[in-house]
């Protein structure tokens, strides 16, 4: 059957080939209760991340090269996933948080046919998506939580080769950002929207824009500003992604999310842009 899980609509029949993501089958790197996400995702015990391989969008900056370009993991059915979702759980996760799980939509489908998490699940995305695809996973997930990269075309098509990934990204976080808040007393949460934004080098005028866009969404959405880009990935060609973000670049970005009075906000430390940060990979 031919694939359209992506934007990229490459139709690769994945049960043969990889496509133009780069996998056929279901593959992982790593799942582990992770610390460090955002306070009412991680909360107290940690989110159960599941880290799939390859990627349809391949930035050329990936934080997660490895696994998202050279598909560094390992195999595993549906039923194998849906047991990492039960063992997660057991081990006491916050939640299933699928990083990167576009291209897996089909395969998470069927793993989620055979055990439903009954923690929240996270859909943990680029962005690069189409409302069909969002509709069949707003089926079973809770918690949308897309990266917004850029809204600048050519900045898309010199990181990622594609100059329509924010004609996609767009309509996908307006939609995503419908997704009913349900904040638990304590401050977890439950469903809900998180857009994330990472800083890019000699970008904060789209980052601004970025900015601008979250201010057009419902106020029950979170934004996330992340400050921690850390050069990575196959970037030698591209000078300006060789240094991390300064202090003006991104205080012009808070400026921003003042200006357009932004209220629900994460702010990232510019101290935590270091590799330490990037989890070890496990197979
Ligand atoms: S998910 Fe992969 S195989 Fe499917 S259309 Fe996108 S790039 Fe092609």
């Amino acid at each position: 059957m031919k694939c359209t899980q992506c934007p990229v609509l490459c139709g690769a029949d994945r049960e043969q080939n990889s496509g133009y993501c780069g996998v056929n089958g279901i593959r992982i790197a790593k799942y582990y209760l992770h610390p460090f996400e955002e306070p009412p995702i991680s909360f107290k015990k940690g989110s159960g991340c599941i880290f799939f391989c390859g990627c349809p969008l391949k930035c050329v900056f990936c934080q997660n090269y490895e696994l998202s370009r050279n598909t560094r993991g390992k195999n595993i059915t549906a039923e194998e996933l849906a047991e990492i979702f039960k063992k997660l759980e057991d081990d006491g996760a916050e939640n299933i948080n699928l990083v990167n799980p576009t291209h897996y939509l089909s395969d998470i489908e069927k793993a989620v046919s055979i055990y439903k998490p009954v923690i929240p699940v996270v859909y943990n995305t680029h962005g690069y998506e189409t409302i069909e695809n969002l509709e069949r996973a707003d089926a079973f997930v809770d918690i949308f939580m897309p990266d917004l990269k850029f809204i600048d075309p050519a900045l898309s098509k010199r990181y990622t080769g594609r100059d329509n990934y924010s004609q996609f990204a767009l309509p996908a976080i307006r939609f995503m950002a419908h997704k009913q808040l349900v904040m638990r007393n304590d401050g977890k949460m439950l469903s809900g929207c998180i857009v994330r934004h990472l800083v890019l080098p000699l970008a904060s005028y789209d980052s601004v824009n970025i900015v601008k866009f979250i201010s057009t969404l419902p106020p029950s959405v979170y934004f996330s500003l992340m400050g921690q880009y850390t050069p990575f990935g196959k970037i030698e060609n591209y000078k300006e992604l060789q240094r991390t973000i300064t202090a003006r670049e991104y205080n012009k970005v808070l400026s921003a999310v003042e200006e357009y009075s932004l209220k629900n906000v994460f702010l990232q430390d510019l101290d935590s842009s270091e590799a330490s940060y990037i989890p070890q990979w496990d197979f």
